[in-house]
């Protein structure tokens, strides 16, 4: 069973259209579609924005719908410099960039109790996923860290301070978060994001204008994703 979850209607509307045998279920104010895409079976939710509602859902999926793998896909602030609006990161590892015990001594990105800063992808994964790229459109793709936070960031110098900090690639309001509950309960993870903006002043009027666009992407390259999972008929993965 895999688990799909984006934040927004745009990043999961794709991917609602493509599912067959859907059932549509209610829980904690989340909606769940259960049913197919091509050979997997999956549930697919829209969270809502935030590392809260992020992390409710995919306990939901995991506890509720038995899923064994998750995936997140939707869009993300550029923090690399040379990834442009509609180019693709694959995850490697994701950070939450707003977590900071610094003044009582602790790492800034630390929650003692997961006893590392970054929480890696699951690997074959990301592998499986970047050798599907480049897309059709010949849009960058690489795989980089996924830097998350309560916030929405619209500042170059809070951009390059996450980016230096954590080497992260791209920065999103969710990944993180579901990159915890999946490591507490041992389900495989990764994050497809495409860039909508910079993460810069400009971010906002960019958002505006490639997220539609940039979430339709992410949710091609999923549906490349599940086609290959299926593929590979359960053997690796
Ligand atoms: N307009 C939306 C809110 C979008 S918040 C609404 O009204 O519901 C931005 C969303 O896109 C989040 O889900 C986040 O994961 C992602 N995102 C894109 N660019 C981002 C950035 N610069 N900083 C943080 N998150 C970003």
């Amino acid at each position: 069973m895999i688990g799909i979850i984006g934040a927004m209607d745009i990043e999961i509307s794709l991917l609602t259209a493509a599912m067959s045998d859907c059932e549509e279920f209610t829980c904690c104010s989340q909606k769940f579609l259960w049913g197919r895409i091509g050979g997997c079976e999956v549930v697919v939710s829209k969270c809502g924005i935030g590392k809260v509602n992020a992390a409710m859902c995919a306990s939901i999926m995991i506890l509720k719908f038995g899923a064994d793998i998750i995936i997140n896909t939707g869009v993300a602030g550029a923090l690399d410099r040379s990834l442009k609006q509609l180019d693709l990161v694959i995850s490697s590892a994701f950070v939450q960039h707003d977590i900071d015990l610094s003044p009582i001594g602790i790492e800034p990105g630390l929650i003692p109790e997961n006893g590392s800063v970054s929480i890696a992808s699951d690997a074959e994964l990301s592998a499986l996923a970047l050798s599907l790229a480049p897309s059709p459109d010949g849009a960058k793709a690489i795989t980089g860290v996924i830097a998350t936070g309560d916030q929405f960031i619209a500042d170059s110098g809070r951009a390059a301070d996450i980016a230096a900090r954590f080497g992260a690639a791209a920065c999103d309001m969710e990944g993180g978060a579901i990159a915890q509950v999946c490591a507490m309960s041992g389900i495989k993870l990764i994050a497809l994001r495409c860039i909508s903006d910079n993460a810069d002043g400009s971010a906002g009027l960019s958002f505006d204008e490639f997220a539609p666009q940039a979430a339709d992407k992410c949710s091609n390259m999923v549906l490349r994703l599940l086609d290959a999972i299926a593929k590979k008929d359960g053997q690796a993965i």
